[in-house]
């Protein structure tokens, strides 16, 4: 069989960004030590390109929410260091966990039953303090079945922590509530946001996950966290057109003059929403110069107007404006978003 040709897109990973990520995470952690959130395959960047760079720069726990995700993850990190936050839900999930040595984060009294029905072994527990999403609600930490479990880090998950409010104190008084009725070694309660809400918030482990990759969480962050993914396109096609001509489904936009139009391979299909380009100013970029994209996304290709940088051509590569910041209000996706739906065609 032929080799295959590299894609025309390219996710590049800039590690030593991730790495000093994640070390400004754990130093705004304080005493408390930073684990890693990597679910999502490291939010759409890549569990082989960033899981590696993570370990060495010293994180220690690693979080994924479906047991599907622990083979690659195993690859790189100890079984016990992953914690599988979507827990075991039912004998199958329970027996893997058992197997492959990955730790259950317990959710509810039925997966504790589970756990306890397999012979139970290590476990971290999650109690809900407002968010209504996965956890024990709080009165049921005392129930007897908890006290059969080995439990390392007893955590909860914050709602709002991306924004001031009073949500994030009844969250923590909550949980400090929660943590005498559940014997434990550690306990657990920021993500990226919570981290830089300060100390009364990080306890013995944090866990951000947006802001490894390069999301700005919170304000404070943003002199902090650098730019982690760098997607980069390819240039299909060069033509001319002339005034009065259309680009692109439903001939949305219409050249007020003769123009040098550049066909770039990207697509909603990778990600790259129709969303980017819904208020006509969206942008690709040739080094610091802006390229205006000209009417609709289509699934494969986006179409840009190359006036500002004649030099392009056939096979060379454009940027796409990944600074998540600004990316978001650009689309009005969150950052979230915009890292997990980066496709599955680009080179990681
Ligand atoms: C995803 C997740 C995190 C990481 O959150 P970020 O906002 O991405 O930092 C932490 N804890 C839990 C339980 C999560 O599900």
């Amino acid at each position: 069989m032929a080799e295959v040709p590299a894609p025309p897109l390219k996710l590049r990973i800039d590690t030593d960004a991730l790495a000093h990520n994640y070390r400004e995470l754990d130093r705004l952690s304080g005493a408390a030590k930073a684990g890693a959130a990597v679910k999502a395959n490291c939010y759409g960047l890549g569990v082989d390109q960033c899981v590696p760079t993570l370990r060495d720069a010293g994180a220690e726990i690693f979080y994924v929410a479906h047991w599907s995700e622990v083979a690659a993850l195993a690859f790189h990190v100890p079984a016990s260091s992953i914690r599988v936050l979507h827990g075991a839900g039912n004998a199958a999930e329970a027996a893997f966990a058992k197997a492959i040595g990955a730790v259950p984060v317990i959710n509810s009294l039925h997966q504790a039953k589970i756990w306890t029905q397999v012979g139970g072994g290590l476990c971290d527990v999650m109690v809900d303090t407002g968010i209504n999403r996965l956890g024990l609600s709080p009165p049921e930490v005392n129930d007897p079945i908890l006290n059969n479990l080995d439990v390392d880090c007893l955590m909860s998950h914050l709602a709002s922590a991306d924004e001031d409010g009073e949500m994030n104190a009844r969250q923590l008084a909550a949980f400090k509530d929660c943590i005498t009725a559940i014997p434990h070694q550690r306990l657990s309660l920021a993500n990226s946001a919570g981290v830089a809400l300060g100390g009364d918030f990080a306890f013995d482990l944090t866990r951000p996950g947006l802001s490894l990759y390069g999301g700005i969480a919170r304000p404070e962050l943003k002199d902090v966290i650098r730019q982690v993914a760098f997607p980069e396109a390819a240039i299909l096609q060069k033509r001319n057109i002339k005034a009065g001509e259309s680009v692109g489904y439903n001939a949305e936009f219409a050249a007020a003059c003769d123009m040098t139009i550049g066909v770039v391979s990207l697509g909603y299909a990778d990600g790259f929403l129709r969303t980017w380009n819904l208020k006509g100013d969206g942008f690709l970029l040739h080094g610091e110069t802006r390229l205006p994209l000209l009417g609709k996304v289509s699934m494969d290709m986006i179409v840009a107007d190359f006036t500002n940088a004649p030099d392009l051509q056939e096979g060379d590569w454009v940027s796409l404006p990944y600074s998540l910041q600004n990316a978001a209000q650009q689309t009005a996706l969150s950052q979230y978003e915009l890292l997990t739906i980066l496709g599955n065609r680009f080179e990681r």
